[in-house]
Formats: structure tokens, C-alpha cells, sequence
């Protein structure tokens, strides 16, 4: 399908992208790589009144250090998937985050899909979230009144809603440098190659003389917003690293973790956490075969009230609303 009419505008600068979000008013939407947003226009799930399409913002690409060792990495909204995969930055200091970001969709998605569009898009299934999470990266975020800086904990809000209000950014994202003892592992769950979690995990461990000191852990498409382990790294801190260690803190722990949030997929969390594992009954691949969203996306409604809209927000007030208002979560729309 065609996406409805849309005014368009391809600034060069963030204060330029500000302006234009604040002229196109409720129904303006940041185009980042489009892999998540185009579909969704096509579909008519989306239907903004005018697009800001960031591709010509050059500040907002790249992967920049701050500070020493105990610093950050500072990775720029439009980052794309593939220049995030082949950052020695990156590479160096959060290679959970290139690990991830390989599980992504395919080589041309991930030539084209942005770090910052993965996250603002906040899909549950979505592989970066989690990550962002575990890691407790940090997102900078620009509106009119300047910018703002929001803990990952607190940039996810519920079902694919951000902190993010309507006139601003995210203009890049703050990720503290895990090296020395630090050791990451994506683990992601899909029947396909190249499709959308089914669930997966992020776990990031700092071992100091045999024991775990820290673990942090994000759990993918297991709630309405990726999810910290918090009890299975509770029972993972000052344990003797080994298997015994996760062993216990994986099955054990479950009911605490998922309890922080109403899960979608209680009980598959010890089979996502054991490589090679299979989830019972888990039927859905997550992905549309044809159209790049995830089922998440593609059983998105506005919901009111919210912070931030999610893709299909912008298509209340135009003329395709009663098609929107027919979508409800659970309901498939084909
Ligand atoms: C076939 C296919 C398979 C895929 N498989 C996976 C997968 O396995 N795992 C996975 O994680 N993802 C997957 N994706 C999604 C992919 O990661 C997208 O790149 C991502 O979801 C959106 O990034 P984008 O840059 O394309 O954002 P867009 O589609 O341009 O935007 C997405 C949303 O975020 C908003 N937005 C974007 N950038 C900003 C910003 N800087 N500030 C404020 N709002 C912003 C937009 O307004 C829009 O609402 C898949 C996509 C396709 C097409």
C-alpha cells in the first residue's frame, strides 16, 4: 500500500529538526532509518501530517569516547546497525552491543535501521533495548528547552512508549565503558535466521578472584518493556562464577524477575537463558515475513495518555482513523 500524503522536511542540523518537529506540531514524525516507520505508513498504521527525515543530520552519526577508562561511549542516534557492528570503539569497550546488533534483521536493514530508531522505536522484540538496559546506558534527549538526560530504566515507559515527548530527539546515547573483568553474552531465541526474538537475554558479569561481583541482565520480548533480571542478579552477586552459579539463579529466580512488570511470556525465561534451549509452545517467529515490524509493532494502538506515541500515534487525528481505531492489541490486521 502507499503511505497517505505527508508534508517533508530534511534538515541538516538538530536545532533544524527541533524547528521542524515543533512546525509539524502532534502529527510530525522523526524518520530515522525508516525500517520500522515506512512499513508502518504503508500499512496506514501510521499516518503523520509531515515527516522529519534526520539522514542529512551528519552530527548525529558516529561513536565518540568520553573520559578515561571509567569514561563512557558516546553513540549517535543515526548510527546505523552496520557501522555500530564494525566500531572498534564499540568492539573495545560494549561488545554487547555489536553482538547484539549482528542478530539484527539482515545486512541491508542493518545498512539502513539506526541505533537511535531501534530504541526510540522501543519494540519489545527489538534486540537493542534489553541491551541498553543491561548495560545502564543513559539517552540524551533534545527538545525545545534543551536537552535532558534519561537512565535507560526510565527511557522505557510501556508498549513501545518512550520518555521521549512529541518535540524532541534522541540525539545520542551514553554507554559506560564495561572493560577488565567485564565479560557480555547476547543470547537471542528465534526459529529463523535473521527474524525478531522471540525472547533473548543480556548479560553483562564482572568477575573479580572466581567470584561474580556484578551481573547485569535485560531481558528481550518478555514484558512491555525490556526487563532487568533483578533477582537473578541479586543471586548471582558474590557467587563463584561457574554453572552452578547460573544454574541457580536462572529457573529459581524467575518468578522474581518477571514479577516487576505483567509478563508477556512468563515461563519461557529459564528456556531463553539456556543456549540451545527451546520455549515451550513458542510459536510465533515475531516476524512478518513481507513487512519489516515486528508482530509487536504491527498490533500497536495510540494509547491516550501516553508520554510518547508509539509509530501508529500520529494517525489519529487524520482521515484514516476509524481503519487505526480498528486495531486492538491481540487482534491481528490482515
Ligand atoms: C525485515 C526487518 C527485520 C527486522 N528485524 C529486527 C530484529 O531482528 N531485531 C531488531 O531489534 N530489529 C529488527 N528490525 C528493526 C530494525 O532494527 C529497525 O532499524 C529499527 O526498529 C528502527 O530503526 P530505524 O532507524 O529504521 O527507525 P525508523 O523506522 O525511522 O523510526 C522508528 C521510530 O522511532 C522514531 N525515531 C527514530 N529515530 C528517532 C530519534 N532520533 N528521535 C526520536 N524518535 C526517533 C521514529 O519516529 C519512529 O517512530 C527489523 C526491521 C526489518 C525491516
Amino acid at each position: 500500500m502507499i503511505p497517505a500524503a505527508f508534508d517533508y522536511a530534511r534538515p541538516t542540523t538538530v536545532d533544524e529538526a527541533l524547528q521542524a518537529l515543533a512546525a509539524g506540531g502532534e502529527d510530525a514524525k522523526v524518520l530515522a532509518g525508516g525500517q520500522s516507520l515506512i512499513p508502518v505508513m504503508r500499512l496506514r498504521l501510521a499516518a503523520p501530517s509531515m515527516v522529519v527525515d534526520l539522514t542529512r543530520v551528519t552530527e548525529l552519526r558516529g561513536v565518540r569516547e568520553e573520559g578515561g577508562d571509567d569514561g563512557a561511549l558516546v553513540i549517535g542516534a543515526m548510527t546505523t546497525h552496520s557501522d555500530v557492528v564494525s566500531d572498534p570503539l564499540i568492539a573495545q569497550h560494549a561488545p554487547l552491543i555489536a553482538q547484539a546488533t549482528e542478530t539484527v534483521a539482515d545486512r541491508q536493514v542493518r545498512h539502513r535501521g539506526t541505533f537511535g530508531g531501534a530504541l526510540a522505536h522501543a519494540d519489545p522484540a527489538g534486540d537493542l533495548p534489553a541491551v541498553a538496559l543491561a548495560l545502564d546506558a543513559e539517552f540524551v534527549l533534545a527538545g525545545p528547552g534543551g536537552r535532558r538526560t534519561v537512565p535507560a530504566r526510565e527511557f522505557f515507559v510501556d508498549y513501545l512508549t518512550t520518555a521521549l515527548a512529541e518535540d524532541e530527539l534522541l540525539v545520542e546515547v551514553r554507554v559506560p565503558k564495561l572493560a577488565g573483568q567485564w565479560g557480555m553474552h547476547y543470547e537471542k531465541f528465534n526459529r529463523v535466521a535473521q527474524a525478531w526474538s522471540i525472547v533473548a537475554v543480556a548479560a553483562a558479569v564482572r568477575r573479580e578472584d572466581g567470584h561474580i561481583a556484578e551481573a547485569r541482565i535485560g531481558l528481550t520480548n518478555m514484558g512491555p518493556t525490556p526487563l532487568r533480571a533483578t533477582a537473578s542478579e541479586q543471586a548471582l552477586a558474590g557467587a563463584v562464577a561457574g554453572a552452578d552459579a547460573v544454574a541457580e539463579a536462572g529457573p529459581a529466580r524467575r518468578r522474581g524477575n518477571l514479577a516487576q512488570r505483567r509478563p508477556q511470556r512468563q515461563g519461557r525465561l529459564p528456556c531463553a537463558s539456556r543456549p540451545g534451549a527451546h520455549p515451550p509452545g513458542g510459536q510465533r517467529s515475531g516476524r512478518s515475513p513481507d513487512v519489516g515490524v515486528s508482530r509487536a509493532t504491527r498490533e500497536l494502538v495510540h494509547r491516550p495518555g501516553s508520554r510518547r506515541r508509539g509509530v501508529a500515534g500520529a494517525a489519529r487525528h487524520r482521515a484514516d482513523r476509524p481503519l487505526h481505531a480498528r486495531r486492538r492489541p491481540g487482534l491481528g490486521h490482515r
